[in-house]
Formats: structure tokens, sequence, C-alpha cells
């Protein structure tokens, strides 16, 4: 059966009880400092160094502020939120030098510890809360009085209270408002993996600039493309998100509702699928995550080449252009890039 944990299954007064640092002051750093501040918890976030941007925008969301292997030290429970890719040589230099037995070890993604990157002493707890969304949006919906929903795993359990102690956490965080599920790293870091680059972000970014390029091939106007394949996508997800397949179908024409049946199943066909388990199939045996790690060691020099070249696809500019020119209904830019 689904069980999910509530605010009610929950004690905040655990986590009050503790010192958390919070490494890194980014997407999720930012909003797990942020809502346990505000949830009563003695926060200090880590950052790599006195120079890092971090730091500044911390202090001045009136956060203490120390480096990492200070707020390490002076913690009980260390929640690891930098890049996965960059994570294990933080942890070997200024993290591990300052866990005693008791403490614990947290994590929002389970990549580290499934593929053995890091290898925590068996005296620590080791768990995970893992906000399933962009952590403006962990933000927003905590200040909001909302959450975000969230999964607990536990890897060690060395004070016999990790799952408490997890679940605590994820209440402080606002995650608990929305519903906890407890999984395991493994499950975690496996279905991460697999939906950002099959689904939500590889394969729905292909989706669009193969639907993109298809009309403007065949002498449609980029604008027109535009519309068709990548802002309408908001609107359709909205009503996916908020009823299911279903609920998106009731709204569309049937004429839309009959293509849907018709075609859909011939763009995405059984060859994908395939190919979709061979991705799978990378992530379980770790073979992904050592090309990522191997790119990263490398100085990223492809990932930064890729990310530049995929700026400059045609559907970027005209996009650009038309969403300076006109005002779409929206409650503000979620994501300020030029703050957290
Ligand atoms: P970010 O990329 O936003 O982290 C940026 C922070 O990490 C900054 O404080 C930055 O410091 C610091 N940092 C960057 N590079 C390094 C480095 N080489 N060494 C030390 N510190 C560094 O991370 P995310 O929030 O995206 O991800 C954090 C964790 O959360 C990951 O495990 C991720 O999988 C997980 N997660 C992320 C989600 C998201 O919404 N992004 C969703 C769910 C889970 P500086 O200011 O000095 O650059
Ligand atoms: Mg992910
Ligand atoms: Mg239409």
């Amino acid at each position: 059966s689904l069980a999910l944990f509530y605010d009610d299954d929950a004690n905040l007064d655990l986590v009050k009880s503790k010192k958390v640092a919070v490494i890194g002051y980014g997407s999720q750093g930012h909003a797990h400092a942020l809502n346990l501040k505000d949830s009563g918890v003695d926060v200090m976030v880590g950052v790599r160094s006195p120079e890092s941007p971090s730091r500044e925008k911390a202090e001045q969301a009136g956060l203490k502020v120390a480096a990492v292997d200070e707020a390490a030290s002076w913690a009980d429970i260390v929640m690891m939120l930098v890049p996965d890719e960059s994570m294990a040589d933080l942890y070997h230099a200024a993290v591990e030098p300052h866990l005693s037995s008791g403490n614990s070890l947290a994590f929002a993604h389970g990549f580290n510890i499934h593929f053995k990157k890091i290898v925590p002493p068996e005296s620590v707890d080791v768990f995970m809360v893992a906000p399933k969304g962009p952590g403006h949006t962990v933000r927003r919906e905590f200040v909001r009085g909302s959450g975000v929903p969230g999964l607990i795993a536990i890897a060690q359990d060395a004070s016999g209270q990790a799952k408490e102690l997890a679940l605590s956490y994820g209440k402080a965080i606002g995650s608990s408002r929305a519903g906890i599920i407890e999984t395991s790293f493994k499950d975690e870091t496996e279905t991460d993996l697999f939906g950002e680059q099959a689904v939500l972000c590889g394969g729905l970014t292909s989706l669009i600039k193969a639907g993109y390029e298809t009309l403007v091939e065949a002498g449609y106007k980029p604008e027109m493309a535009y519309f068709e394949c990548l802002h309408e996508i908001k609107l359709i997800t909205d009503l996916l998100f908020e009823g299911g397949i279903a609920n998106m179908r009731y709204s569309i024409s049937n004429t839309a509702e009959y293509g849907d049946y018709t075609s859909g199943p011939r763009i995405i066909d059984d060859s994908v699928k395939d190919r979709m388990k061979d991705v799978l199939q990378e992530i379980q045996s770790g073979v992904f995550a050592d090309k990522w790690l191997a790119e990263y060691r490398g100085g990223s020099k492809n990932f930064l080449q890729t990310r530049r070249n995929e700026a400059e696809h045609p559907i970027e500019k005209i996009g650009q252009e038309l969403r300076d020119k006109i005002t779409f209904p929206s409650e503000g830019k979620l994501v300020d890039r030029s703050r957290n």
C-alpha cells in the first residue's frame, strides 16, 4: 500500500535539538538553510572559500556562515548540498575528518552514497531528504505555507533514530506538508537519473527541438513553431500535474485528443522504449556515473561546450525575443539568476 508521511508523523523537536550544517548555498542549499532557520533550527551554512559568492548571499539572508570544515565540526547533522560531481572531493577534504560518532550525514540525492564515491564511517547515520522539486520551488512553497513532496531514505542507522530524524528534517523544510515517501538510496538514485535523462530534461528538450525544427524546416515561422512546441508545454503540463493524463485530455479539443491517440505512439514507439532501457542499464551499472565523473575530472570541457552550443539553438533566440515582447500570464520569475 502507498504509505505517505505527513506533518503529524514527524517530530520537529528532534531536528531542533541538533545543529545542522548546510554545505553549499545553491539551488537546494539556500532553500534548506532558510526553511530550516524559519522552522527554528540552528543552522550554519558551509562555503568552500571566503571568496565564494555563496558566502555573501547566505550572510545577507541572515544565516551563520563558515568554512566547510568549521561548519562540519560544529554540526550534529551535515547536509551535503554541493554539485554531485564535486561532492566526494569536498567530503574527503573537509567533512570526513570532522564527523564524530553519533553525527548524521545527509543528502538530497543518493548519487555519491549509492555509487560508493562517499563511504561514511559506520558510526554515523546516513540519510536522505530529497524534495522532489527545484530548490527555488522548495523555498517558494515553504514561504507560502505549503511544501514540495519529498523522499526519505536511510543508508545507515547508527543512532537507531535515523528515520525519525530524516522525517523531522523533512518537516522542517516543508516536505511533510505535502507528503513524504520512504525509499532506498538505490531506487532514488536510479529513478532520479532515469527520469531526468529520459523524460524530464533530456527527453523533453530533445522532443521540443525536434518538433520545432520539423516545423521550421517545413517553412513555418519560427515564432509559430516556438509557441506550438515550447510555450504551450507549460499549459499542458499544468493540466497533467493537476489531474493526470485524462484530466489533460478532458481539457484539450477532441481533435487534439484524436491526434494524441493516433500520432503519439508513432513518435514515441517501442524503439524509443528500447533506448530508454539502454539508458537505464547504463545508470544501473554505474557507467553513466563514471562517465560523468570522468568528464568533470577532465575539466568539464565537453559539458561546457555543449552548454554553449545548446544555448545557441535558434529556438532560444526566438524564445528570448518573444518573451521580451509579449506579456505572458505569470506570477513573475521563479528563478532570478542574479541572486538566490
Ligand atoms: P548547486 O549547483 O546549486 O550548488 C551550488 C553550491 O555549491 C554553491 O554554494 C557553490 O558555491 C557550491 N559549489 C559549487 N561547486 C563546488 C565545488 N567544486 N566544491 C564545493 N562547493 C561547490 O547544487 P544543487 O542545489 O543543484 O544540488 C545540490 C544537491 O541537491 C545535489 O546532490 C543534487 O543532486 C540535489 N538535488 C538538487 C535539486 C535541484 O533542485 N537543483 C533537486 C533535488 C536534489 P560557490 O558559491 O562558491 O560557487
Ligand atoms: Mg536529479
Ligand atoms: Mg494547438
